[in-house]
């Protein structure tokens, strides 16, 4: 690769959303280029394992072809079945139709279908190309191969699909410290997978062990396995990262077998396990804005936030999405080459998503109490059931936040603020009315 290399869209990243949007904007007839540090055969992606659900406002984002064969391999999911304590089992429904529903699909199943999609495009990939450094007044991306040799790419548009430790993010930050601010944290909570036997398991629903401060959830899979994990806070000051009490397989032992009586015999691997795999931390990284010159940030490397609401890659296709659209509107007699066409593009765009990201983290972090404590209340399904009757008389007037939030597109930040807003106005009315 020389100097001069130029190509029209650099996209950093083979990861799901980096994928997806090359096949978006490959639709469109743009020149794709896709750097990816890992090798062809280990895959690309996060690295984890666990499965991720998709709702209608991430699916909606991606072509009709791709979302065909995402229903092929993923299992439809309308419900959450509650597992309590004393063995008891209650379900919540998802919405109030039938496309209310969640498609949970194993992440490398996910990502095998995107990338090949992506391929069939015409998307070039080129693995074993690790972005090190951005210059974005060209914009250009310094891409490390396998042998060690660095060489400049440079483009017309450079987009940041890295993750959260995105290398491009924190190239703009680090340059133009001025220009963006990002923060960083951690929660307490960590989570860990974990080997559950399925056994004429309920396939429709996702299964949920709330417990106070921590949640079992496990997730069927069509070939009748479940995908299981553990969320709970972390020990503070251990020697190794653990979760907070299970030091030992005796003591993980105990733990299931009070927490999770009813599903303790089917997780006879749990003890070893938990002292094997060092739980993973939950991140939640914010910046704005989303784009400095003609550099833009896409998907986790524009925000990482907790799972709890199963919408982040929900949000980065529809960053995705967005992106391309804007693209595809100023198509007609503007040339993409032209700097100031293009920069005018990234900034509505980061005008647009910054607000939805950050509503999103809000709103994850949000969603930890209702998982871990509030569904087995019986006040929480007594106001869900108001809200569900609400919504069935005035769907025009109430819809209850987890539907806008998963299966509209009505922007996160203006779910937040109408769901706020009419969150008293139900208060009152089921006082008075119902
Ligand atoms: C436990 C957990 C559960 C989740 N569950 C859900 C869910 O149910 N529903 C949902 O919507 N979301 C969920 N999410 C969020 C979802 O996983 C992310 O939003 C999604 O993976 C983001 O995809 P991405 O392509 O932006 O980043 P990644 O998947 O991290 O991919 C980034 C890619 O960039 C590559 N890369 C990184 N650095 C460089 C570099 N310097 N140079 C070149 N390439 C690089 C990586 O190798 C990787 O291929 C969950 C997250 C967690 C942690």
């Amino acid at each position: 690769m020389s100097e001069l290399d130029k190509r029209s869209v650099v996209i950093i990243g083979a990861g799901p959303v980096g994928c997806a949007l090359a096949t978006l904007l490959r639709r469109q007839g743009l020149e794709v280029d896709v750097f990816e540090r890992e090798e062809e055969a280990a895959g690309s992606g996060s690295g984890n394992s666990f499965n991720l659900t998709l709702t209608s406002r991430g699916l909606d984002c991606l072509p009709r072809p791709v979302r065909r064969r995402l229903y092929l391999q993923g299992s439809v999911l309308v419900k959450r079945i509650v597992h309590h304590r004393d063995g008891a089992i209650s379900t919540q429904p998802y919405g109030t139709t039938d496309s209310h529903h969640l498609l949970s699909i194993p992440r490398r199943v996910l990502q095998a279908i995107l990338r090949d999609h992506a391929l069939r495009s015409g998307a070039r990939i080129h693995y074993g190309r690790k972005c090190v450094a951005v210059d974005t007044a060209r914009p250009a991306a310094l891409l490390e191969g396998r042998d060690g040799a660095t060489a400049w790419v440079q483009a017309d548009l450079m987009v940041g699909c890295d993750g959260a430790n995105s290398a491009v993010r924190e190239a703009i930050y680090r340059t133009h410290p001025e220009d963006m601010w990002v923060t960083r944290d951690t929660i307490d909570h960590g989570y860990a997978e974990i080997t559950m036997e399925y056994r004429d398991a309920d396939p429709t629903g996702m299964h949920l062990w709330p417990r106070g401060d921590h949640f079992l959830q496990a997730q069927p899979n069509r070939d009748q396995t479940f995908t299981t994990s553990l969320f709970k806070p972390m020990e503070r000051g251990a020697p190794r990262r653990q979760f907070s009490g299970l030091s030992s397989p005796e003591a993980v032992h105990a733990y299931c077998a009070s927490e999770f009586p009813d599903v303790f015999d089917r997780m006879p691997e749990v003890g070893q396990e938990l002292m094997s795999r060092t739980p993973s931390r939950l991140r939640i990284i914010s910046c704005a804005p989303y784009h400095h010159g003609r550099t833009v940030l896409v998907g986790d490397a524009a925000h990482a936030v907790v799972p709890f609401f199963g919408q982040g890659i929900n949000c980065s296709f529809e960053d995705a999405a967005t992106l391309s659209g804007l693209l595809e509107s100023a198509r007609s007699g503007a040339r993409y080459a032209d700097g100031a066409v293009m920069e005018n593009i990234v900034e509505k765009y980061s005008g647009t998503r910054v607000a939805a990201g950050h509503a999103l983290a809000e709103l994850s972090l949000r969603n930890l109490q209702e998982l871990s404590a509030h569904v087995t209340s019986p006040s929480f399904h007594e106001r869900r059931a108001l809200e569900r009757r609400l919504h069935e008389q005035y769907p025009e007037l109430y819809t209850p936040l987890y539907q806008l939030v998963a299966f509209t597109s009505t922007p996160y930040d203006v779910a937040q603020q109408t769901h706020r807003r009419l969150s008293s106005a139900l208060f009152f009315f089921s006082l008075t009315t119902l």
